[in-house]
């Protein structure tokens, strides 16, 4: 088996490429599974408020230092999305391309989460046929007709999972470009999930939700699980049972989560979305997960 990482950190923008800084100076072994120029604030035109840039500086430029510090004391960058995370004596990592890692911590640095499908219905029928975690909510659906909807790596993950409840699943494309990896399409079609292309313009139901509308036919459909776009904090927080406050992780000033292990940093813990905000919170949580996996107080201020 491949030798675990001490610390795996979910995004590479400004909160997990400073984690990664903090960490792998400390001399843990870190993986960094994102794609740092997607960051937030790589799409910043000019950022005239990050500390140590008087006179301002791309968004762009910016990112690139960050990354080129972390990638300096050994941190590793895999360029792929997360799409699984579970807890055992280590932490089992699935990326979206199909490699999978242990780690003895876990760093969540996802920014900030935007889950909803924005579908006719989806907020009627939700906790009422409509779902956003299988891990949490798919055993109420043993045997049952259900759906996934979403066109990535984490809705085959989803979808894939749900067959441990039901084998009647399909994935609901909802008129978005399958980008879906190589990998996962293959386990799709080894498990018989059916690929729907077509767009949804309603789910429909009385109290509970009972069938899925779209531009040509409808079906009968008993549980939806939304899942777009990449795994959100939120995702891996119902995943790792972590307590949230809202749609933000919660934690503490050290950036501690409430389960062990597992730290937070940036935005999706709510708060400003501030670059120079994601960057402390990013070294809080690195802090701690050296102290976690060490034990005492580790203070950087070395030269190397
Ligand atoms: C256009 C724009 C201009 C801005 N200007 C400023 C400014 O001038 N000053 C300022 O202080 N702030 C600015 N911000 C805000 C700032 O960029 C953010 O607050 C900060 O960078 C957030 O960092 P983060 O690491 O928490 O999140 P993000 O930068 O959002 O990084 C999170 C990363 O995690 C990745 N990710 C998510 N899910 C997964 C997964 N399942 N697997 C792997 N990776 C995942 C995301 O793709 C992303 O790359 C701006 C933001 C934008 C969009």
């Amino acid at each position: 088996m491949e030798k675990a990482w001490d610390v795996l950190i979910v995004g590479a923008g400004t909160a997990g490429l400073a984690a990664a800084l903090y960490s792998s100076r400390a001399k843990l072994r870190t993986l960094v599974v994102g794609f740092p120029m997607k960051s937030n604030i790589a799409k910043a035109p000019k950022v005239f408020n990050y500390p140590g840039f008087p006179e301002g500086v791309s968004g762009k430029d910016l990112q690139k230092k960050f990354l080129k510090q972390a990638k300096k004391y050994g941190a590793k960058i895999l360029e792929d999305e997360v799409v699984d995370i579970r807890k055992g004596k280590l932490f089992s990592v699935k990326a979206g391309k199909g490699s999978a890692f242990k780690s003895r911590s876990v760093i969540i640095a996802t920014g900030k989460a935007y889950a909803r499908a924005g579908i006719c219905g989806e907020e009627k029928f939700s906790g009422k046929g409509i779902h956003y975690c299988v891990v949490c909510d798919g055993y109420a659906y043993k045997g049952r007709k259900v759906a996934v909807v979403g066109s990535g790596n984490y809705a085959a993950q989803e979808a894939l999972e749900l067959l441990a409840y039901t084998k009647k699943v399909s994935l609901l494309f909802n008129g978005q470009k399958n980008e879906i990896s190589p990998q996962l399409g293959k386990e799709l079609r080894k498990r018989k999930i059916k690929l729907v292309k077509g767009r949804i313009l309603e789910f429909r139901g009385k109290k509970f939700l009972e069938k899925v509308v779209f531009e040509n036919n409808e079906e009968i459909l008993e549980g939806a699980f939304v899942a777009i776009g990449k795994a959100s904090a939120t995702s891996f927080a119902n995943k790792l049972a972590v307590e949230m406050d809202g749609s933000s992780i919660r934690v503490g000033r050290d950036g501690k989560t409430s389960v062990k292990g597992v730290f937070a940093a940036g935005d999706c813990c709510g708060g400003s979305p501030q670059a120079v905000k994601s960057a402390g919170e990013g070294c809080n949580a690195a802090l701690s997960a050296v102290m976690f996996l060490r034990g005492g107080v580790h203070i950087d201020y070395k030269e190397k």
